[in-house]
């Protein structure tokens, strides 16, 4: 990746949007010597990664989990920084605690010994298999980060042209639940490794079996909780973004993006004109396409593959007691996981009974909730709000019921007379907080019929000076993809800069 600096004048860079994939690219073009203005809508930095704090309780609203350390470390050192100075982790054992209807729990543990234990609990003799799986998903994860991760292919033709025929090693042609079942002969590890899509809200149902990668970034790089809470990690690129100087615009919403002919010329803000020489769009690239650029419909229709992922409601419960049976990473699943995604995502409907992400970080961090209490934090995925067929605002709320109706059954007893704060999400204040397409968490949706995995290209089509970033584009959504995706679509921009820089022509 270059870190080259571009030359002595400082072309201007505009930012819209500062969740983490407008971070990056905002580190990476101030480290290469652009002036870059990062242009927010809300009040704080780091997008969906946000956080809550009410009455000694400290709610993480976005992601918890933290994979992929070194994609951040590469981040920082971009800006000449160590990341471990500004951001402490700390490794989260047990990676999850998975609860069945049964009565069933098994750990996914890193520690050999213990996950031992945990696979003898689940069935006799999976021992092979379940290491068999795990070398089949570092295969998958060390292709695709070859090419679709570290050169940043964007297009099943790049895709081909990289790999040639080493392209048949990747497992495409079966979906990720047809290579799970195939491997793991246990439904107990079938329901848990199909919903290792949960990392990129998809469906195991759909997703492509190269989608089985994701085991390996977990038991291979580790599963991190970041010191003090998530958000910390939003600090740590804002304060790297003060000291390389990038001007920092909060409560600024672009309403516009103008062009002139195959170029941007710059953005709208509150009636205001700003220049840029380009624009990098962390807003989703077909919400921008509709509102930013009010493209025609047609120009909009290409984009209908990129589908959103999959929303959620998010329940945060402060409790008056602790829940000891919870790990700081729990799921509590489906009695039918199929019919769940078969629901989800490809009926678009609320199911009866999803699969719950339960997550308690007070294992990890006792800061999050005053002493003798427990941080809870609740997400079944959902669909995507289709504006045609909008899901009324009480299936959200019967929804919330049969999920702590579940969870009370699975084990968490008397949940709800035990509620001290709660704050409660639906896919609408999703979308209204982030602008996110339908209320999309993790951006595009990996679907082998609809888009074999891939996102939208990182450089525009129609204009040569405008690059996306974020969860709708390749590599997709998830704090470290779009983290990297700050970086690739940055690398695309100096490269562009070095080539025109007149020391380059002769
Ligand atoms: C509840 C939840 C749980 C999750 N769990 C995990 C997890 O455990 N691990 C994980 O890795 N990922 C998780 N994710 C996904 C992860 O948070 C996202 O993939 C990632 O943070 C998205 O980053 P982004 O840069 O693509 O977009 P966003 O974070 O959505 O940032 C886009 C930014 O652009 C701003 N914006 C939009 N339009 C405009 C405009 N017109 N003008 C100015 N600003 C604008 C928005 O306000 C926002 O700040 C979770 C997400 C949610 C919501």
């Amino acid at each position: 990746m270059s870190t080259n600096k571009i030359s002595e004048a400082r072309p201007r860079v505009a930012v819209i949007g500062a969740g983490l994939g407008g971070m990056s690219a905002a580190l990476s073009l101030a480290a290469a010597g652009c002036a870059v203005d990062l242009y927010e809508k809300n009040s704080h930095l780091g997008g969906k990664l946000n956080v809550l704090t009410r009455d000694g309780f400290s709610f993480d609203l976005g992601p918890s989990i933290f994979t992929l350390p070194h994609i951040f470390q590469q981040l920082f050192a971009r800006g000449g920084r160590r990341f471990e100075d500004y951001v402490t982790l700390q490794p989260v054992t047990p990676h999850w605690r998975n609860f069945f209807e049964d009565g069933q729990v098994i750990d996914l543990d890193p520690d050999p010994v213990r996950m031992s234990q945990q696979l003898a609990k689940a069935g006799p003799g999976l021992e092979g298999a379940f290491r068999d799986f795990l070398n089949y998903s570092k295969r998958q994860y060390d292709l695709i980060d070859e090419g679709y991760f570290q050169q940043g292919l964007d297009t099943l033709s790049e895709l081909l042209k990289y790999y040639g025929w080493r392209v048949f090693k990747l497992d495409f042609l079966s979906t990720m639940h047809r290579s799970v079942c195939r491997r793991l002969p246990n439904p107990y590890l079938q329901d848990i490794f199909d919903f290792f899509i949960k990392y990129v809200g998809s469906s195991a149902l759909r997703a492509p079996g190269f989608m089985n990668m994701m085991p390996h970034i977990q038991f291979g790089y580790g599963l991190w909780y970041v010191e003090g809470g998530m958000y910390n990690l939003a600090h740590g690129i804002e304060k790297v973004l003060t000291e390389l100087e990038v001007t920092i615009h909060r409560n600024c919403e672009v309403t516009g993006i103008e062009t002139d002919g195959d170029r941007v010329t710059g953005l709208q803000t509150g009636g205001i004109f700003r220049p840029a020489e380009w624009i990098v769009c962390n807003m989703e690239v077909l919400p921008a396409y509709k509102k930013l650029l009010k493209m025609p419909p047609a120009a909009c229709r290409r984009l209908k593959k990129y589908e959103p992922a999959c929303s959620g409601i998010v329940i945060h419960l402060g409790v008056d007691r602790i829940y000891d049976c919870l790990a700081h990473h729990n799921f509590f699943f489906s009695r039918n996981q199929r019919k769940h995604f078969d629901t989800v995502f490809r009926k678009h409907e609320i199911p009866d009974d999803p699969t719950l992400y339960v997550v308690a970080p007070a294992r990890s961090d006792q800061s999050v909730a005053p002493p003798g209490h427990d941080n809870i934090k609740i997400l079944p995925h959902i669909p995507w709000i289709n504006e045609e067929m909008p899901c009324p605002v009480e299936a959200y709320h019967a929804l919330k019921d049969r999920v702590l109706d579940k969870l009370e059954r699975m084990g968490l007893a008397n949940l709800r007379r035990h509620v001290v704060v709660e704050h409660f999400w639906t896919p609408v204040d999703i979308q209204a907080m982030y602008g996110s397409n339908g209320g999309a968490i993790y951006g595009v949706v990996s679907d082998i019929w609809k888009n074999q995995a891939f996102k939208a290209p990182k450089q525009s089509r129609e204009f040569a000076n405008l690059l996306f970033v974020g969860g709708s584009v390749n590599p997709g959504g998830g704090m470290p993809m779009v983290a990297l995706c700050g970086q690739l679509a940055s690398d695309i921009i100096i490269k562009k800069l070095q080539q025109n820089a007149p020391e380059n022509h002769v």
